[in-house]
């Protein structure tokens, strides 16, 4: 098989990290960083990317880190906050359940005298003092790109599976997916619908009623990440139509890259957790210092009224052609991912 070749059939370098604990002392740069993260249901990469990639990152630039996951749970996440604030952290950075309690966490710490930093997800009306991210929009534009690859110019039915509507990027992904799609006059969209937390159990739910109402006339699924379009497959795949139906996805989670891999699943979007802890690590380490991160930009936030200074990264497609990159950098690795016969 030629896609063997590119991911699964060469022993490829297996550069994956697998590392747990929650923090270390004993830096030598001045300060505590504080993570929070959002939870463990509504992608896996929160604990098995951004965690360890976090923590090299701060035991790399030496520097005292605490790390901490809110599981969903924005009273929890507001609680970690307070905690960390006591703990005497100098920088907390945050992915946000939802922009009014992030905005509040945000607030009372920049009153405590902590600065904070919105990672991954914008807090509107927040007053992080930098949004650390990626293009957001281009990772929409990708994901419609991919699907309109995978469908070519024939007339085709989407369903959309968006992300949960109190995360400001899954605004960002629709947006971009529907900037390119809509375009398409052949396509038509005959569902779509945003997904609660990201919550994968409730996805399928959904999915399957968008499905039922559409009598099951449906040519392609632009889903917002790799656990929304498993959700979507698993559905496709109860009625003989997975592989036939193309789907989207992102994060290049194991089981995305397994379906990329498999033909159930025509792309996903990989976002480098090394670089983009690189980015909060060195953020982290400029507001703990006095000093100024290197940024690519600002970012508007319309709720706040203000242009928040950004560090935006850019986000990679990956299609069966490609899946070998996602292993070659490091984002997987070999063994996780070729487990099957590919
Ligand atoms: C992140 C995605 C992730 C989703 C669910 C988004 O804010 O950018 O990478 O899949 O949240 O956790």
């Amino acid at each position: 098989l030629a896609l063997a070749l590119t991911a699964c059939g060469d022993d490829g370098s297996d550069k994956g990290s697998d590392s747990s604990g929650g923090s270390s002392s004993g830096g030598d740069v001045q300060g505590k960083i504080g993570v929070i993260l959002p939870d463990t249901e509504s992608s896996v990469r929160w604990e098995s990317a951004d965690r360890p990639a976090l923590e090299a990152a701060f035991k790399d630039a030496g520097v005292d880190y605490q790390i901490e996951n809110a599981e969903g749970d924005a009273d929890r996440m507001t609680q970690i906050a307070d905690s960390m604030i006591g703990n005497g952290v100098t920088v907390l950075a945050i992915v946000n359940l939802d922009s009014a309690s992030g905005a509040a966490i945000e607030e009372k710490a920049n009153a405590a005298g902590v600065a904070t930093i919105d990672y991954d997800r914008l807090t509107l009306g927040g007053s992080a003092q930098y949004y650390v991210s990626f293009d957001n929009t281009k990772v929409g534009e990708l994901q419609g790109q991919g699907l309109a690859d995978c469908l070519g110019d024939k007339s085709a039915n989407i369903i959309y599976l968006n992300g949960s509507p109190t995360d400001n990027n899954a605004t960002l992904f629709a947006d971009g997916a529907h900037s390119v799609l809509d375009k398409i006059s052949n396509y038509n969209v005959v569902g779509e619908q945003a997904v609660p937390d990201w919550d994968n159990e409730q996805a399928a739910t959904i999915f399957q009623q968008l499905y039922t109402a559409a009598d099951g006339k449906v040519d392609g699924v632009l889903a917002a990440n790799d656990g929304l379009g498993g959700a979507a497959i698993g559905v496709l795949d109860a009625n003989g139509q997975a592989g036939k139906v193309p789907v989207t996805g992102q994060d290049a989670t194991v089981e995305g890259l397994q379906n990329v891999l498999a033909g159930t699943q025509c792309m996903t979007v990989y976002k480098s957790a090394k670089e983009e802890a690189g980015a909060l690590a060195e953020a982290a380490i400029a507001l703990a210092t006095g000093g100024e991160a290197d940024t690519t930009g600002t970012v508007h936030d319309s709720d706040g009224n203000r242009d928040v200074p950004s560090i935006l990264l850019d986000p990679k497609s990956i299609t069966k052609d490609n899946v070998g990159d996602v292993i070659a950098d490091g984002g997987q690795t070999y063994d996780d991912v070729c487990t099957g016969d590919y």
